[in-house]
């Protein structure tokens, strides 16, 4: 919230997009207007659909263009100089010259934006190069160290290392140290942390917050996520189909939503103290045309403990469905000591459970424990090194590969 009387760094100003489709025309962002503050975090928030990745590619002049086409209004960008520019009027030439120098991007699936055969190192020097000229050498050091200061362990080795070497939260990671590579005025991060499990997630929202601290940066925070808003931005804009709703500083929003989307939004968030035969969504409280409905929204339907207890004794009662006894599935991984000799890895050690039929089974953990090795196993997809499953009274590891074909279309993942 530093320096709010210098002038925004980017003001959008009635800014409409549309996508044409074989004569039909759909309209993705209509009259937003929004200011981002210098050193400001703003998060963007809005179901999926409601345009904001669309606001996000524009700002970057990235919009497929066509089928998209901007249909109005101004997007300014005040360069650290103090120059103001629009940037639906500047050339591709000259935006080249803006992306990653002055406004960079972090996208959702680093996968797909990490180049898979490059190594991660040489991707994060050439987005240096490209602006500067420095030698090779001097290039590197700097990769190092900004791969220090997004706190990635041993910089020489995520250097050399290929993208699907990387856990996603080290791939996160090498796109910060990236977007950050020639010290940008303002970093677009469209849903950074979506893919990554809340421990993780936990951790990149403290290194963007520290980021901006430390340099002064201003962010543009993309995500569906209320929790997130509230805990990384300064400021929200609420986007529900292609307009913004609501905007203000995020302590006033959350505690006094105006618009009946911010408030069915708000009132969407499940209650952990009990449980709802179904989770209320924003329809529950909004009318189609994005008026509060003239009726109290249907109240939810609280499961007793009573209820629940009688479910689950019929669903206990019964023989179990899938039946899974001490299952272990072991990896080949490169030993980083000795070349060329493998090493094993114990993925899941003894694993038991079984399954009801009716039942929904919740499978919880952080990234890298097991749960798709166990999903992907239980198919056969990866094969365990022991243990059973019983599917339906057959022991599915045991089947020969004719035999399980058969049963497959049973089982889907
Ligand atoms: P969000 O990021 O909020 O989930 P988007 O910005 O991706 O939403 O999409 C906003 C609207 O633009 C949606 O109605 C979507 O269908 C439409 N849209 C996005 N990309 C395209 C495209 N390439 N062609 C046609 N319509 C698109
Ligand atoms: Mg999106």
């Amino acid at each position: 919230m530093q320096g709010q009387q210098l002038p925004p760094v980017i003001e959008v100003k009635n800014l409409s997009i549309a996508f044409s489709n074989e004569g039909t025309t759909h309209c993705a962002v209509d009259n937003l207007s929004f200011a981002l503050q210098q050193g400001d975090i703003m998060g963007i928030v809005g179901e999926s659909g409601s345009g904001k990745s669309v606001t996000a590619l524009s700002l970057m002049k990235l919009l497929p263009c066509p089928p998209a086409h901007i249909t109005g209004g101004e997007i300014l960008f005040h360069d650290p100089a103090g120059h103001c520019t629009d940037i639906i009027k500047t050339s591709e030439k000259e935006m080249r010259r803006y992306r990653g120098r002055y406004i960079s991007m972090i996208f959702q699936e680093p996968m797909t934006s990490l180049n898979p055969v490059y190594r991660c190192g040489t991707q994060v020097q050439e987005a240096i190069t490209i602006h500067n000229s420095i030698k090779a050498g001097e290039a590197r050091k700097k990769v190092l160290a900004l791969f220090e200061e997004v706190l990635l362990p041993d910089p020489e080795r995520i250097y050399k290392a290929y993208p699907h070497q990387l856990s996603g939260g080290q791939k996160q990671r090498v796109m910060i140290a990236m977007a950050l590579a020639n010290n940008p005025s303002v970093i677009i991060a469209d849903e950074p942390t979506t893919a990554l499990d809340v421990t993780v997630q936990k951790t990149i929202i403290e290194l963007l917050k520290n980021i901006r601290s430390k340099y002064g940066l201003s962010i543009i925070f993309i995500t569906h996520d209320l929790g997130v808003v509230a805990e990384i931005a300064d400021t929200a804009l609420v986007m529900y189909k292609g307009r913004c709703v609501e905007t203000g500083d995020v302590g006033t929003l959350f505690k006094n939503p105006a618009h009946p989307y911010t408030k069915g939004l708000l009132a969407c968030k499940p209650n952990m103290a009990y449980r709802l035969q179904t989770l209320p969504t924003v329809s529950d409280f909004l009318r189609n045309d994005g008026q509060a409905l003239n009726t109290s929204p249907i109240s939810p339907i609280v499961i007793s403990n009573e209820t629940r207890s009688a479910a689950h004794k019929a669903l206990y009662s019964r023989e179990p469905l899938i039946s899974v006894k001490n299952l272990n599935v072991h990896f080949e991984a490169e030993n980083t000591l000795i070349v060329g000799k493998k090493r094993k890895v114990h993925v899941l050690k003894n694993i038991t459970f079984d399954v009801y039929k009716g039942e929904t089974l919740g499978l919880v953990g952080e990234s890298g424990c097991g749960k798709t090795t166990l999903g992907r196993s239980l198919l056969r997809l990866i094969e365990p090194s022991s243990g059973e499953v019983f599917f339906k009274n057959n022991d599915i590891l045991k089947l020969k590969e004719s035999a399980f074909r058969k049963l497959r279309k049973q089982l889907q993942i």
